[in-house]
């Protein structure tokens, strides 16, 4: 197989020492990359039960088959490892260029292992392993740590990943970052590299990888940066970026305000993409060789308030949960909380959503003034959210509870706090409301890292026949409409094979918004850069198969942690009716078709229809019954 280097690389912390395995064709044909890599070793090595945060947790950072080709939106970059947040498999997916580079670098993964005695960083140059001093790297934000790593390397071409101050101090929901704007958020891995006291990795390679036709890669190329961006939902997320959402939703009645008790705020427009664009917008940027380019970069310059461009932009994820959800229509607020969050490598969804969480304890009584160090935790209020930001990240007061998640926390409170949870397995709720994309919920239930909205395209792709999903996805087996608040048996078969799409485009490393339906380039296209690259003949069927490979291990890997089917639920929240906006009075999901839904999504899977858990024969179908 051409496209890959045939090396992974093992790093023991505490034993500084590392290894290069070469695992074989087989293994990169049957596990692809990303998390097919990534719980081949969880499931071999980790024993089951071990903690978090102990040396014994293994943190995996991966590219795929295809990574590190210059081809269109491949640029992802895995990391897995098991949650803090969740207690079970941990996965977040970044763009930007660490991923390609490591694959130039000479290895298609990093799994690091044990726990340094004092704080490293890992420098990885054409297949050299250099453990570097991080004592005084240490507590520095991440801008600062990349000046410094790069100085220090004499390499400014060096790319690197590394935590801030979140990761260092365990926030349970702390993420990874690269390039200080493309961040692995989720499931807090960045607290799991801090409790490895390791900072940063930084890459540099020159080796050529070799492929199997590089006319065929060039092809492709060429036609995402001609006719791919004429698509005109290319045109869109180049415009405006995901923060185009927020006009819409908030007409629908589906922008998540104040901690999801409605779905419309008033001023929504002050934190609308077309305002970004029209105020702080500075410019367009992109992930390594993609010519979509639909990440924001913002600048203030206020005297009161700056945000440095080196930071990027809020995505509709950060102005969903740092503006509507907390009652803000401040812009700049926002793109300040954003920026600070990527200097501390805080998710921003998680942090957004656990401070809705604390100002409905606040307002409800359940937290107090004194409870949380003098502010005055009201929704809407803007003077609390950054220094929240920075309590959470230094663990300092309140912020000490609050990096525990707002599970813990909740707990923590007690008093019915409960109530004002949205999270599934422990993980906050993306800025989507399940109650008008019932496949979406259907995803955040059975997510085996909790709740996330890149599980699957979302449901108005599916639900007439001109709609892109339709046109776009046939050789999926995806053929006939499906309403989008619908809960019958075809939409749960349509989740099915779009979970395992999204999974299959994960492991791959290919961004979603590159390729069919939220993106522009065609799934045979995809196959033929598959193909071109590895020289093999490498087919839809077989990655598909891969991709409901790693659901199957990821939902193992749970169970053997204590999950089952009690824990594939939606909040509370969603049972209920909308409040207002257009359909005020109605919406609410019905729990007892829910509930079917799942049962006939377990039986689709080949999974006992009570328990969850893969059959025997399941597995023996995938060929993974090692894994029992
Ligand atoms: S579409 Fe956007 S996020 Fe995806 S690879 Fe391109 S620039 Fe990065």
């Amino acid at each position: 197989m051409q496209g890959i280097n045939n090396k992974i690389l093992r790093v023991d912390l505490t034993k500084k020492e590392f290894k290069i395995e070469e695992p074989g064709e087989k293994f990169y044909r049957k596990y692809i990359g990303g998390r097919g890599f990534a719980l081949y070793y969880m499931l071999k090595e980790m024993e089951p039960g071990i903690e978090p945060f102990s040396p014994d947790n293994m943190l995996v950072f991966a590219s795929s088959i295809i990574g590190g080709v210059t081809a269109p939106a491949i640029p992802r970059l895995t990391v897995c490892g098991k949650s803090p947040l969740t207690g079970g498999f941990g996965e977040a997916e970044a763009g930007g260029f660490w991923a390609p580079e490591l694959k130039k670098a000479g290895y298609d993964a990093v799994i690091v292992t044990g726990k340094a005695e004092k704080p490293v960083y890992l420098w990885l140059k054409d297949g050299e392993v250099v453990f570097k001093v991080a004592d005084h790297l240490w507590g520095k934000e991440t801008g600062d740590a990349q000046s410094l790593i790069r100085e220090e390397l004499a390499e400014d071409k060096a790319r690197i990943v590394q935590i801030g101050p979140g990761g260092e101090n365990l926030v349970r929901y702390a993420g990874i970052t690269n390039e200080l704007a493309h961040f692995n958020g989720r499931t807090g891995l960045g607290a799991v590299m801090g409790s490895k006291n390791l900072k940063a990795i930084a890459v540099w390679g020159t080796e050529k990888l070799e492929v199997g036709d590089i006319d065929k890669i060039r092809e492709v190329a060429r036609w995402a940066a001609t006719e791919g961006l004429k698509d005109p939902m290319a045109e869109g997320l180049h415009e405006l970026g995901t923060v185009a959402l927020v006009n819409s939703f908030n007409e629908q009645g589906i922008l998540p305000t104040r901690n999801w008790h409605k779905g419309q705020m008033e001023g929504a427009d002050k934190i609308s993409g077309e305002t970004m664009r029209d105020t702080i917008g500075k410019e367009a940027r992109g992930c390594y060789s993609c010519p979509i380019r639909c990440k924001r970069v913002v600048e203030v310059n206020d005297e009161s308030m700056k945000v440095d461009p080196k930071y990027g932009g809020p995505e509709y994820e950060t102005v969903g949960s740092f503006g509507s959800t907390l009652e803000i229509d401040d812009l700049k607020l926002i793109a300040k909380a954003n920026e600070l969050c990527n200097r501390y490598t805080l998710d921003t969804i998680s942090t957004g959503m656990t401070i809705a969480f604390a100002m409905d304890c606040f307002e409800n009584g359940l937290l107090t003034r004194e409870d949380c160090d003098g502010l005055e935790l009201t929704f809407g209020n803007k003077e609390v959210v950054l220094p929240l930001i920075q309590k959470i990240a230094l663990r300092e007061g309140i912020g000490d509870l609050l990096a525990e998640g707002s599970l813990r926390a909740a707990r923590k409170i007690g008093k019915g706090a409960e109530k004002y949870l949205r999270q599934v397995k422990g993980q906050e709720i993306p800025m989507h409301d399940p109650r008008v994309k019932t496949g979406v919920g259907l995803s955040y239930a059975v997510a085996d890292y909790g709740a996330d909205h890149m599980k699957a395209p979302h449901d108005p792709f599916y639900t007439d026949e001109d709609a892109v999903g339709l046109r776009t996805t046939k050789a999926l087996g995806i053929y006939d409409p499906v309403p989008a608040a619908s809960l019958g048996k075809e939409k749960v078969r349509l989740y099915k094979y779009l979970d395992m799409y999204w999974s299959m485009l994960d492991m791959l490393g290919a961004c979603d918004f590159g390729y069919v339906p939220r993106g522009p380039v065609p799934l045979d296209k995809l196959i033929d850069l598959v193909q071109a690259v590895t020289g093999e003949d490498i087919s839809l069927m077989e990655l598909m198969t891969a991709a409901e490979r790693t659901i199957n291990m990821a939902r193992m890997f749970n169970i053997r942690e204590g999950f089952s089917s009690k824990d594939d639920v939606l909040p509370e929240v969603f049972y209920e009716d909308f409040i207002a906006g257009p359909s005020a009075g109605s919406g609410g999901i019905d729990r007892e078709e829910f509930n079917e839904a799942l049962k006939l999504r377990y039986k689709l899977m080949g999974w006992d229809e009570q328990t969850g858990e893969p059959k025997e024969e399941k597995l023996l179908d995938l060929g993974i019954d090692w894994v029992l």
